[in-house]
């Protein structure tokens, strides 16, 4: 599989999105060749239990060769389903993270006590995102130093961009209809340097796409 340089981490726009990791449900996880997915079950799906159904076509999803990150899920405490079920759920996902070699991508609403919480009880080797972070800096200094990545999309604190060390820092263009340039551009401005090279380096990185395999 031939695999353009990644700018765009998360993005919900429908594929082909060259140089972006498409985020989908399991239920519509069809993918189209030479494009990089990433399949979750989000915490706003929490309102009913997940079905077993759910988590088979998960599992078989996130085991394709195109999947290369499990989520977003993570914890919401504005929106979603109960606490417990949505830690139960993220859990899941964190296992499966773990069982098959693929980084997370998470979304948290004021939770970042919880996920940092999660990570120390759970210890993980894979990569963790934070995905469109607009926390302040206090928060996003909490999140690296525990070795969380945090990704930035079209609205965040100017602060807390210029607070995350080299080499953590991601970019994305979620929802939005701002193309992946003009972030990175925005980003760029903001620290002072042109990320673009650093952004496409570390998302390789945080994705694990430089690792050795056994075809290699
Ligand atoms: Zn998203």
């Amino acid at each position: 599989m031939i695999i353009q340089p990644i700018l765009d981490i998360h993005t919900h726009h429908p594929a082909p999105c060259p140089g972006a990791v498409v985020c989908v449900t399991p239920e519509e996880f069809n993918p189209l060749e030479g494009q990089l997915y990433s399949v979750g079950i989000h915490p706003w799906s929490t309102l009913d239990d997940i079905s077993e159904d759910t988590w088979a076509q998960l599992e078989q999803a996130a085991a394709h060769p195109q999947v290369v990150a499990i989520g977003e899920c993570g914890i919401d405490l504005v929106k979603g389903g109960p606490l417990y079920r949505q830690m139960q759920v993220m859990k899941r996902q964190i296992e499966l993270s773990e069982s098959l070699g693929k980084p997370l991508v998470v979304h948290c609403v004021h939770a970042h006590d919880i996920i940092i919480g999660l990570k120390k009880d759970l210890q993980p080797v894979q990569n963790w995102a934070v995905h469109g972070f607009r926390g302040k800096p206090t928060v996003a200094k909490m999140l690296t130093d525990k070795g969380i990545w945090l990704s930035f999309g079209d609205k965040y604190n100017d602060s807390s961009v210029r607070e995350v060390p080299a080499g953590m820092l991601l970019a994305e263009t979620d929802e939005s209809d701002l193309p992946i340039s003009d972030i990175i551009t925005r980003l760029s401005v903001l620290v002072g340097r042109d990320l673009t090279k650093e952004i496409e380096k570390d998302s390789r990185l945080f994705l694990g796409l430089d690792k050795p395999t056994l075809s290699d």
